[in-house]
């Protein structure tokens, strides 16, 4: 009687042991939302330490200022600039903006996080995926 309190008291406090499971031939174990977290814990920690987030892409040029007499006419490294311009889609539509150099140095950064936050959850998708589909398999690694 006892075991059986404290069987019904774990049912309660874990989450993933609520709902009926629904018979399953290939596996004997459910998927966890434990096991689950236990394997993205490194990714999200990288996520959360994360700030600036910007997709898109940043683009650094000089001018040439089309006088006649400015030494940017005949010699390249004496073109305008650099002047900086952050691309981005938004609402379907590609959006430029000119920046300063001290945004663009945020939007490079803010881009470099996008693109990790990308890959991490493509690896999130793959843990999920895996405990989803290979739980109670012996294969995992
Ligand atoms: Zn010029």
């Amino acid at each position: 009687m006892k075991y059986l309190t404290l069987v019904h008291l774990a049912c309660i406090l874990s989450p993933d042991m609520k709902q009926k499971s629904t018979p399953s031939v290939k596996h004997s174990k459910k998927p966890s939302r434990n096991r689950v977290r236990e394997r993205t814990r490194e990714l999200r920690r990288a996520i959360n330490a994360l700030d600036f987030v910007a997709s898109g892409t940043l683009h650094k040029r000089t001018k040439v200022c089309g006088r006649k007499n400015c030494r940017c006419a005949v010699d390249p490294a004496a073109r305008h600039g650099p002047y900086y311009e952050w691309s981005r889609r938004q609402d379907g539509r590609l959006r430029h903006s000119v920046v300063t150099p001290e945004q663009a140095e945020l939007f490079t950064r803010a881009i470099q996080n996008y693109r990790m936050i990308q890959q991490l959850l493509v690896r999130w998708e793959h843990e999920t995926a895996k405990e989803v589909l290979n739980s109670g398999t012996e294969k995992m690694p």
